[in-house]
């Protein structure tokens, strides 16, 4: 566990990272009064919005449908931001339909206890595929749409990019924020003291390097956070399957007011389309990407493997391996056959920040002063964008919430990740390597 730090205010804050976890505390930062003689800047490594980062995207579920009563609380409580002062026009609030092809899968019936037991009488108990196929205006059925669930009215879905460039315009309004835009290299640790003091950066158009300090540096570098920091055991980056297929105006017409269609016991899901590109995509243990790099903690620079990012910034002809694209074609024959052999307007490989529980890690570091790191998003935080930068501050102010104490603080231990239980959300393919998938796919080609 993370010792508790004392919490002075400190008179400037870093912030690594300009995706959700990052954006939402520097907002909530701005319009707190305690900070307001805090000097703050917000570095990312690519200009805003971030094109691969995993806060930008067409869409994003926004769900209370969760296992876990902490989540399905704070989830609720986003979704009265989003329905009233928070970017509303990019929220829709179409219904969330979630499937399990049978009894094994578990997290469905717990989610429906728990939306239950927040009220709502929006909620359909669904005992078929027929069922499932009527409410999400599907062609076809089983095995794709799942046999079993429920659809939750009171759940929709955010056009992700719209709401975080409208969160970009609320910060920019407040003029407290330095913006950068230069890659971190390291964190600046003072060895002796235990302290981090800000950050190293390359420029960058040139090769120079420089430093950002802070009393206060909070690193919240989504699924890139295991470069700068040893979070072996802790946190990994998993690259998660998408595609998007051109639809006609009718076939948007007649797709846009039905649920999203969400099977956990493959982890595909459709969410309805804008812009005339319908998304599919996958839910799922991922592949990973693991990657050599000298210690980003060690002085002496050993070389440790982590599973990090590769994106279509680092391979601009980047697409989806074969095994992601046909699981995704097999889903389409499934429920909308007119749909199958459409070619995909563009599939992106998109980065979760994976836990070993799929809790966040929003926390001081237990060993260095000055240190706070807000990430973990295990595929899940988007939905929280209203609220999250509260909850982070409240965290920096020694306050985390009584429902996740012992969910988001550091963990005592470092748990392999082959042994990691997850949420019990995720469905599809385990072990798979991103590598060995892209050398499978261009010996098909
Ligand atoms: C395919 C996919 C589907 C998802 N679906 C949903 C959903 O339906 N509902 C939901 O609620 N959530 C969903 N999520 C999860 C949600 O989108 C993420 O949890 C959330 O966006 C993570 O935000 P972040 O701030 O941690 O990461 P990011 O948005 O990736 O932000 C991290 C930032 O750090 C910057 N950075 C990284 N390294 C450095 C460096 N060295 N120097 C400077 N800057 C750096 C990056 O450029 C990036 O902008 C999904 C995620 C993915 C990938």
């Amino acid at each position: 566990m993370a010792s508790p730090q004392p919490v002075d205010i400190p008179s400037s804050i870093l912030i690594i990272g300009s995706g959700v976890f990052g954006l939402a505390t520097v907002y909530s930062l701005c319009k707190n009064p305690l900070f307001k003689d805090t000097r703050i800047t917000l570095v990312d490594r690519q200009p805003f919005p971030t094109p691969d980062g995993s806060s930008i995207d067409s869409s994003r579920i926004v769900r209370a449908d969760y296992a876990s009563p902490p989540y399905a609380r704070l989830a609720t409580l986003a979704q009265t931001h989003w329905r009233t002062t928070f970017a509303p026009s990019y929220y829709h609030e179409t219904g969330l339909c979630i499937t399990a092809s049978g009894p094994e899968q578990k997290y469905v019936p717990s989610s429906l206890a728990n939306v239950q037991a927040l009220g709502t009488d929006r909620v359909e108990v669904l005992t078929s595929s027929d069922d499932i196929r009527r409410i999400c205006g599907l062609e076809g059925g089983a095995p794709g749409s799942g046999n079993t669930g429920y659809v939750n009215w009171s759940s929709g879905w955010a056009d992700a990019e719209g709401s975080m460039r409208w969160l970009r315009g609320e910060v920019e309004k407040l003029k407290r924020v330095e913006f950068v835009t230069a890659t971190v290299s390291q964190l600046l640790i003072d060895h002796t003291t235990q302290t981090v003091s800000g950050a190293r950066i390359k420029n960058n158009s040139s090769t120079s390097t420089t430093t950002l300090t802070a009393d206060l540096t909070i690193l919240a570098a989504g699924a890139w956070t295991p470069s700068l920091l040893d979070l072996r055991g802790i946190a990994t980056a998993t690259g998660q399957v998408l595609v998007y297929l051109p639809i006609s105006a009718t076939e948007q017409t007649a797709l846009q007011s039905h649920p999203t269609l969400l099977n956990l016991s493959t982890g595909l899901f459709m969410i309805p389309p804008s812009n005339r590109l319908l998304k599919v995509a996958r839910h799922g243990h991922g592949y990973t990407n693991p990657t050599t790099i000298p210690h980003p903690e060690s002085p002496s620079g050993d070389a440790i493997t982590v599973s990090l990012p590769y994106t279509h910034i680092d391979n601009p002809s980047q697409s989806v391996p074969l095994e992601g694209q046909r699981s995704t074609r097999t889903f389409l024959e499934q429920i909308h056959p007119s749909l199958a052999t459409r070619p995909f307007a563009k599939s992106r490989i998109c980065w979760y920040t994976d836990t070993r529980s799929g809790d966040f890690l929003i926390s001081y570091h237990p060993q260095y002063k000055g240190l706070f790191v807000a990430t973990g998003g295990a595929g899940h935080a988007f939905k929280f964008l209203p609220v999250i930068g509260d909850s982070i501050v409240e965290c920096v102010l020694g306050r985390t919430p009584e429902d996740f104490k012992g969910k988001w603080e550091w963990p005592a231990e470092r748990v392999p990740e082959e042994s990691w239980e997850g949420d019990g959300s995720r469905g599809g393919p385990v072990g798979m390597v991103l590598s060995e998938e892209i050398a499978k796919t261009t010996s098909k080609l």
